[in-house]
Order: C-alpha cells, then sequence, then structure tokens
C-alpha cells in the first residue's frame, strides 16, 4: 500500500522563480525540478512513520513541507515500506529517497548527500537467548531483517547470511513476537518506538550495536542535478526552524507545573541533607569528572578509528566502483562471503543470492572446479594466478575470466581467500582474432608456395576439389592442349580424354575403384596405366595417379608414351631376330640332317665294302673315302656346335666320368698320327681326382682338339697331355688341362685373335695345314660354360702350350662298366637274339639298305616300314622285339608314330630306339619325350648300334 501525500502548500509560482526569489540569485544554477518526488521508509518513527489511523507523519513530513515552502517546488512524499522505496528510484518512479544509509554495494546505484543523522543499528535478542555479544557469535542463528536494510549488507560483509527478511519492521517484530526468530537487526530509534508501542520491552533486549548507520538522501545514479537543489534547498531552511521540528519530534520538555508544590515542599526538607551531602558529592564528582574525561578521551578514539575504517570501506567500496573487476570472498570450502562488483551482469547471480552458497550451487561443474582449485592453491601457497573460467551470463554470450587469488586471516583467525576476477573476453577475442590472422597468413603463405610447386613441377598436376577441376599447371597443358577452360569439371575430362564410351566406362571402373582403394587406406592413389586422347586427337599413354586431400585429389600424370613406343619396336625387333633365329637354327637343323643322311649311306657301304676281301690299293681307297667322311663330319659337327654356343642352347651333361678315359680318348685318337710324325707323347695326371662330374663328352672334345692342333702343328719333337689340380672349392675343383708342343709357334700379336670363331694364324695356314678356324673358338666358349676359361703361351718357333680350365664336382667311383669289344657285341647280340623280330622304320631306300647291311650278321629278322603310318599298321598286328625309327619321314614321322604304337598295349614296353640324321641334343630329348627309349645318330657307328640294340634286347620285359 502506498500512501501519496500532496503536501498542502502548493505554489502557483513557476518552480524556477520560487527558488530564484528565494535565493535571490541569477540565473547560473542547474534547472530546478518543476517537482520532487520523495520516497521513505513509512515505519521508520519518528522520522516518518504511520500512526494507529494509519496516516504518515513524522519529521520528515515537517521538514518536506517547509523545504516545499522555501523553493516553491512542489513535493509529492511517498512513505511506502522500504524495498518498495528502493525500486521506485531505481525505475524512475520517484526522484530522492531519505533516510538511506551508504553502503559500498549502493554506490553503484545512488548519488548520495552528506549525512544528517547518525543512527545506531542494533542486533537485539529474545530475553531466552543469552550469550550473544558480538557478529562473530551471530554464526548459526536466524536474523531477521527488515527487505532493502543496508544491516543485511553489513552482516554479509561478517559473513553472515543466515538471514530472513520481511516487509517491515511491524512484521518483523510480529515475528520476533511469535518466536519464528530469536534474533534481529533493527535501528534503534524505531526500534524502541515499536516495543513501546506494542509493548514488549520486556521480551527482547539490546545485544550489542551492529554499526552506525547515517542518514542522507540519495538521488539516482548520475542525477546530482536534483540533489544539489535538494540540499541547496535544505541549507534555506534555518537552523531555528529545524530546532523547531527537532523539539517537536525528537524532544519536548516536560511541563512541570501541576507538580510544582509538591516539589517545592521536597526541595526545602532535601535541602538541608543536600547540604550534607555536597562535600561527599564534590569528591564523588571530582572522581566522575576524572572517568567522564577519561572515558570521552576513549571515546574520541573511538570515534577517529571509526572514521578512518569508514574512510577506508568508502575508499576501497569506491575502488572497487572503479575497477571493472570483481572480488569475491571464498571461505576454504568454497563458500561466498563476500561479493563486490560494479557490474551486477558479470555475476551468475546478484550478490545477495550468492552470498553464503557453494560454488557448485551457482556455477557449472567445470568453471566451479577451476574456482576451487584457486582457492586451494592459494589457500596453501598464499596465491594463484592465471586461471581461466568460462561462463555463459545472463546476456547468453560466454565470458572468460582469469582468476587472481590471495590468502586472508580473518579477526577470528579464520582463513579466507580472496579471488579477483577479471573478464578477459574482449581481450581473449582479440587474442583469438589474432592468433587466426596469423594461421591465415601462414596458410595463405603456403598456399603460395604449393602453387609455385605446382606450377613449376615437372610432371602434369590436376587439383580437383568434390567434381570440379580447381587448377592444372601448365605441364598438363603443354601434354595434353586442354586449357583450364576446356575441362572446368571432371565429367568433361572424363568425355574429352576418352571419347571412346566403351573405354570410357572401363576408365571409369578403375579409376573410382583406385580412388575407393585410396580412401580405404592412406590416401594414395596406385599409379595405373590409362590411354588418353589429346585435345588434337593425339593419342597418349599415362600413368595417372595421385593423393586424395579431403573431399578432393591431387592426380600425377607421367608420360610413358615413348616407353611404350620402345617396347613396341623393341618387341618387334625381338619377333624378328627370333625368327631369324629361327631360321637359322632350322637352316641349321635342315643342313645337318641333309648331310648326315649321304654321309650315313657313304659310311655304311664304305664299312660293307670292306667286308668283302679286297685288293689293298682298294683297301687304301676305302680308308681314304672313310676319312674323308669322317672329316667332313667333324666340320659339320664343329659349325653346328659353334652356332649353338652362340645361340645359348648348348646344353652341358652333367655325369660322372673317369679323367683317365677321357685323356686315354684323346691319347688314341692322336697317337697313330703323332706316331706317323716320329713325335714323342707323353701324359701326366698331377694329383687331380680320377673320378669327376661334368661334361665328358665336352672335354674330350676340347682336349682333342687342342691334342690334334698340337700334333698337327708339329713336325718334331714332342707332346704332352697334362691335366693340373688348380684349386679345391669345396665339393668342386678346378682342373686345368694343357697340351704342349714344341711346335711352330705362334706371334704374340695373333695370339688374341686365334680363340674368334673362324680365325686362323694367315691365310696360308689353311693352304699348308687346312682346318676351319672354328677349334679353339669352340674350346675356349666350352671352357667358359664350365665355369673356366682356355689361352696359350707360345714362342714362334719353339712351341706352344695351350690351356683350358674347367670347374668339376669331384665324384665317386662307378659301378665297373666295361665297354664291350666291338666284334664280341655283334657276336653277343647273334648268339642271344638270333631269329628276334625287329621293326626297321626308315623312308631313305639307301638307308635302308645300310642299316640292313650293317644288321645282316646280328641274326636278327628285320621289317621295314617306309613311313611312320605304315609302322603303326604293322605294330597294329604284329609283335617286335625291337623297334628302329627315323624321325623324319613323309605321311607320318617318327614321333607321332612312337606316341601312337605306345598306346597300342603290345607295344607299351617295346624298346623303341631312334636312329636319324637329327642329330642335336635337343632332337633326342623331342624322342625320348615321344616315348622311344634311346638314340642312335647318323651317320650310323656300328658299335654304338650293337652296344645299344644289345642292351635293349636283353632287358627283361
Ligand atoms: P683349325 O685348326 O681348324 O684351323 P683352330 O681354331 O683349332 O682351327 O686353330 C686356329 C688356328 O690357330 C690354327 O689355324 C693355327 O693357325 C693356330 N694354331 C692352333 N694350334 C696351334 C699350335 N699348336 N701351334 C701353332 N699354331 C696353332
Amino acid at each position: 500500500m502506498i500512501m501519496r501525500l500532496a503536501l498542502g502548500l502548493m505554489i502557483m509560482l513557476p518552480a524556477s522563480l520560487a527558488v530564484a526569489n528565494a535565493e535571490g540569485t541569477g540565473a547560473h544554477r542547474p534547472m530546478a525540478p518543476r517537482s520532487l518526488h520523495v520516497v521513505g521508509d513509512d515505519n521508520y518513527p519518528p522520522y516518518l512513520f504511520r500512526n494507529d489511523d494509519g496516516e504518515v507523519e513524522g519529521y520528515l513530513v515537517d521538514l518536506w513541507r517547509l523545504w516545499e515552502r522555501k523553493t516553491g517546488v512542489p513535493v509529492t512524499l511517498t512513505a511506502t515500506n522500504w524495498a518498495e522505496a528502493q525500486r521506485m528510484i531505481a525505475d524512475g518512479r520517484a526522484d530522492l529517497i531519505d533516510m538511506i544509509y551508504r553502503t559500498p554495494q549502493r554506490e553503484p546505484l545512488y548519488e548520495f548527500s552528506a549525512p544528517y543523522a547518525d543512527l545506531p543499528v542494533v542486533i537485539y535478542t529474545h530475553t531466552t537467548i543469552g550469550g550473544i555479544s558480538g557478529v562473530s557469535t551471530l554464526k548459526g542463528f536466524q536474523i531477521g531483517v527488515q527487505s532493502g536494510d543496508a544491516c543485511i549488507h553489513q552482516l554479509a560483509n561478517h559473513g553472515i547470511t543466515t538471514i530472513v527478511e520481511y516487509p517491515n519492521y511491524t512484521a518483523l517484530l510480529a515475528a520476533a513476537g511469535r518466536h519464528e526468530i530469536k534474533l534481529f537487526c533493527l535501528d534503534e530509534y524505531p526500534a524502541n518506538f515499536y516495543f513501546y508501542k506494542t509493548h514488549t520491552q520486556g521480551d527482547f533486549r539490546k545485544a550489542f550495536e551492529l554499526y552506525q548507520g547515517q542518514f542522507r538522501r540519495a538521488t539516482r545514479k548520475g542525477d546530482t542535478a536534483t540533489l544539489t537543489r535538494v540540499e541547496e534547498g535544505m541549507r534555506l531552511i534555518l537552523p531555528e526552524e529545524d530546532a523547531a521540528l527537532r523539539k517537536k519530534w525528537f524532544g519536548t520538555p516536560l511541563d512541570i507545573g501541576v507538580y510544582g508544590r509538591y516539589i517545592g515542599w521536597g526541595l526545602l526538607v532535601a535541602a538541608g541533607a543536600a547540604l550534607l551531602l555536597a562535600a561527599l558529592s564534590m569528591a564523588l564528582r571530582r572522581q566522575v569528572a576524572h572517568k567522564t574525561q577519561t572515558l570521552n578521551a576513549a571515546l574520541a578514539e573511538l570515534r577517529e578509528a571509526h572514521a578512518a575504517t569508514s574512510e577506508a570501506e568508502q575508499s576501497l567500496a569506491a575502488t572497487l566502483q572503479a575497477i571493472p573487476d570483481m572480488l569475491f570472498e571464498f571461505d576454504t570450502g568454497g563458500h561466498y562471503v563476500n561479493v563486490f562488483a560494479s557490474r551486477d551482469d558479470l555475476l551468475v547471480a546478484s550478490p545477495a543470492k550468492l552470498i553464503g552458497k557453494h560454488l557448485t550451487e551457482v556455477m557449472p561443474g567445470q568453471a566451479a572446479q577451476t574456482v576451487i582449485d584457486a582457492i586451494n592453491a592459494a589457500a596453501t601457497r598464499g596465491h594463484d594466478y592465471g586461471r581461466m573460467v568460462r561462463l555463459s551470463l545472463g546476456d547468453g554470450a560466454e565470458h572468460w575470466f582469469e582468476l587472481s587469488a590471495t590468502r586472508k586471516q580473518t579477526g577470528g583467525g579464520e582463513t579466507r581467500v580472496l579471488v579477483l576476477s577479471r573478464d578477459i573476453t574482449e581481450r581473449r577475442e582479440a587474442e583469438q582474432a589474432i592468433l587466426a590472422a596469423k594461421e591465415a597468413a601462414l596458410v595463405a603463405d603456403s598456399n603460395r608456395h604449393f602453387r609455385a610447386l605446382f606450377e613449376a613441377a615437372p610432371v602434369a598436376l590436376a587439383y580437383c576439389q568434390g567434381e570440379r577441376i580447381e587448377s592444372i599447371n601448365q605441364r598438363f597443358i603443354e601434354l595434353f592442349g586442354y586449357r583450364p577452360a576446356d575441362i572446368p569439371t571432371l565429367a568433361e575430362w572424363w568425355l574429352q580424354a576418352y571419347p571412346d564410351p566403351d573405354y570410357r566406362q572401363q576408365v571409369l571402373q578403375t579409376w573410382d575403384a583406385a580412388i575407393a582403394r585410396a580412401a580405404a587406406g592412406d590416401g594414395r592413389l596406385e599409379g595405373l596405366e590409362y590411354c588418353v586422347t589429346c585435345k588434337g586427337a593425339e593419342k597418349r599413354n599415362m600413368i595417372i595417379g595421385g593423393q586424395l586431400l579431403g573431399d578432393g585429389f591431387i592426380a600425377t600424370f607421367t608420360d610413358i608414351t615413348l616407353i611404350r613406343e620402345t617396347e613396341a619396336t623393341l618387341k618387334l625387333a625381338k619377333e624378328a631376330a627370333d625368327a631369324a633365329n629361327m631360321a637359322k637354327s632350322s637352316f641349321l637343323a635342315n643342313m645337318s640332317h641333309e648331310i648326315r643322311t649321304p654321309m650315313n649311306a657313304i659310311l655304311g657301304y664304305t664299312r660293307s665294302l670292306r667286308r668283302g676281301s679286297l685288293p689293298p690299293e682298294q683297301v687304301d681307297r676305302l680308308d681314304k673315302i672313310e676319312d674323308a667322311g669322317h672329316h667332313l663330319l667333324a666340320v659339320i659337327n664343329d659349325i653346328l656346335d659353334i652356332s649353338k654356343i652362340e645361340a645359348g642352347k648348348l646344353v652341358l651333361e652333367h655325369t660322372g666320368f673317369h679323367l683317365g678315359s677321357i685323356i686315354d680318348y684323346v691319347r688314341s685318337l692322336i697317337a697313330e698320327a703323332a706316331e706317323a710324325k716320329g713325335l714323342e707323347l707323353s701324359v701326366d695326371y698331377d694329383e687331380v681326382p680320377l673320378y669327376l662330374i661334368g661334361d665328358p663328352t665336352r672335354l674330350r672334345q676340347g682336349l682333342l682338339n687342342f691334342a690334334s692342333n698340337a700334333v698337327k702343328f708339329t713336325s718334331t719333337g714332342r707332346v704332352a697331355l697334362r691335366t693340373r689340380l688348380e684349386a679345391w672349392e669345396g665339393e668342386h675343383v678346378r682342373v686345368r688341362f694343357e697340351v704342349e708342343d714344341t711346335g711352330i709357334g705362334i706371334e704374340p700379336g695373333q695370339v688374341q685373335d686365334l680363340f674368334q670363331a673362324f680365325r686362323q694364324v694367315d691365310a696360308s695356314t689353311t693352304r699348308k695345314y687346312g682346318g676351319t678356324g672354328l677349334g679353339l673358338a669352340i674350346t675356349q666358349r666350352l671352357a667358359r660354360l664350365m665355369g673356366g676359361d682356355a689361352g696359350v703361351d707360345s714362342t714362334p718357333g719353339a712351341g706352344s702350350r695351350f690351356w683350358f680350365t674347367a670347374r668339376l664336382e669331384v665324384g665317386i667311383a662307378p659301378a665297373e662298366d666295361k665297354p664291350a669289344e666291338t666284334s664280341s657285341t655283334e657276336a653277343q647280340i647273334h648268339s642271344l637274339h638270333a631269329g628276334k623280330r625287329i621293326l626297321l622304320v626308315e623312308d631313305d631306300p639307301v638307308n635302308q639298305e645300310v642299316a640292313i647291311e650293317l644288321l645282316s650278321e646280328t641274326g636278327l629278322e628285320i621289317e621295314l616300314a617306309g613311313n611312320g603310318r605304315i609302322a603303326l599298321d604293322k605294330a597294329s598286328n604284329s609283335a617286335y622285339a625291337l623297334i628302329l625309327m627315323d624321325m623324319q619321314m613323309p605321311e607320318m614321322g617318327g614321333l607321332e608314330a612312337t606316341r601312337l604304337i605306345r598306346e597300342l598295349p603290345a607295344h607299351r614296353l617295346t624298346p623303341i630306339i631312334a636312329m636319324t640324321a637329327n642329330a642335336f641334343d635337343e632332337d633326342k630329348e623331342r624322342c625320348l619325350a615321344a616315348g622311344m627309349n634311346d638314340f642312335v645318330a647318323k651317320p650310323v657307328e656300328p658299335e654304338r648300334l650293337f652296344t645299344t640294340l644289345a642292351r635293349w634286347l636283353g632287358r627283361p620285359r
């Protein structure tokens, strides 16, 4: 309920004129208000209160009426409850509030006048409570206060927050009367008034004075003009006018007229006694005066201290007001004890709501914990700086606060922590902005580097983001001819680079799969080959790979067109070379076949002629025919050997042999010629192991080559065959074969060339000694194939020492395998197998005849088949003890015939022996692979044929 008191004295003059008149001063003063609305507490007797009829009266009613009269400014005085009065100032419904104490918390809200009255504020207790003697004894009690009362701040400053608010003093005292509260805080003057009025003086007692309040007047913050005008108005009130009002409301002297008579008599009676007491009184007065003096001095000191304290408090309040930081006092448990903040909007709640609360009740967990950490750190170490707290405040914005905490001790010995909290939101934002700018600069910088690198790269590069081709570098443009405008998107690229729809489909599939693999792995796009069509329709073979980057990728293009073209050319060249090689090989095979076939006839007939009894000169001619035949055969063998070696087709045997057999064989072959020339022939084995594993045929061939040359080029003296152990190499030995002669020797300058194919010392050699110039070349190549080499030391006119080395495995002695005597083999066949039927498969009539002639003495029954087909027919119907099979025949060759015969159940085990002019190693292998059991080359050596026949006919089936 708000009671508006319209003061009666309405001056009709304009307010400014009225004030000007009263003051008699000039127009330099601030404009006076046209009217003034004053508010105050309606239950503060005798200043302002309601009487029993509910009417407002009191000292201030009279004072403001006087002020109105003095200034001519109409005054509306509203007396209402104290909290409402403060709200009215806050929201502009009133201009001035009266009877207000100055507190730090109120500084931001009001402009205060000078104090005009000192007022004790007191803590009262119910008479049933004892021991309340100071603020520290209030802990744990509920203290009753009037809402909006300054004592709330005072109590909070002492850490007392257990406060119960009431709308006015009447309600507060009623609650105290009901024992709802046992303690309460009241200004002493109104308290006494109400105790008296409600007859409750005996129920309560004054416990102690909390502090001295000072009444002031105040306007809204910033409204100093009104305050100044009000103060000026107050100064217009004369001291005697104010004294009269004070006398009316604070103290009227008693009217003693009624009681005078009685007092007069009393005084007379007492006069005598007074005289008696005078002396005693004098002494006492002196004592009292002395005490009073001491007390006054103490009081003066106290006042001084109080003034200093209040000045310090005020400067602290002003300081806190001036700085934007907030100051909090906490107990070590994390409860708010005190809050000083110039801006409430930076607090999570109003100071009144914070005090007494625990941090965790008012702040989010993380922020509360940070403050608790700061409190703990300061409580232990004395101080703590630099922690930061992030809070979302009422304005919805996020704020950052930096904390500085320090420890303090209270008068009562308690530890407290002061925490200064500074809003650093703006500073932080600025820092963040600087950081972001720095980062952006770095990114820009690295982008620039990347761009330069991208452009300068010698490889074509494209950078794609999503479906867009963001950049292509210079090399890309040079390579493909496409410019950025031609291929703004990947879709364009696919269309232009792969115009053939089928190939494009295939490329897209491959590319998508590569992207998927890269995404699943480390982002690296593996390089795959694509055929890209350039802008000018030219095609290029490219390896395209790259690296995924976010939702894009960098593609790298490596041009392999030249490599592919070179490969194609090389492939063609190789095919041509292979074809030429094939032609050469088949020519050689043909030539060999063609020469061997007639040679078989020549040597066969020579042999058969020799069987008859001939005159000596014819025997001599047969010898010559035979020598010529063998020579021709040797020549053709050399030619085949060298061409095979050079084609890399010569395969060495790996078989056990006796070293002696090689030397003996060579020795036996040259012995006759050496003897004919009167040359001494010697053999020396050194300490070479005799049983070795390697290719005895090729060793024999090399040694024979050297030995026959030695005999050929030596007319007198000797020829020595030697083997030397050069070194042991694990399971192997390195063996040196030497042939030394005392022949013509060789000029040093010619030695190098001798080992080249077709080279002889000079052309005259051919005329004088014959030869093809192939022997040394073959020997050296064979030696190298066997892991060694060949060479010669020679002195012209004194002789030569030819040597070659070979790396051979050391073997063990084989089971005795004595070569059978030639004549006895043929006889053996006769005695053991005569009458057995063999099938001779041969198309050439002359060779048929030669073979039949050769076998005539074996007693075997020979049936002829002119080609493979006839042989197959015959084999289907008959059994044979053995089949001799030519290879090259019309209608059906020997290989095919063999395969088919082998399918006949009767001939699965029949020995089939090749007898063919196809004398190469691979021919032999093909025969064995087709199912034949052995191989005899044409021209046929009778001994070899007989041995082979004897072995296979005698083998149990
Ligand atoms: P051919 O003996 O068939 O001509 P070779 O390759 O065996 O072929 O020999 C090449 C040449 O080396 C011979 O023609 C000859 O001039 C020379 N030569 C080989 N052996 C001797 C030797 N023991 N004494 C002197 N000269 C030799």
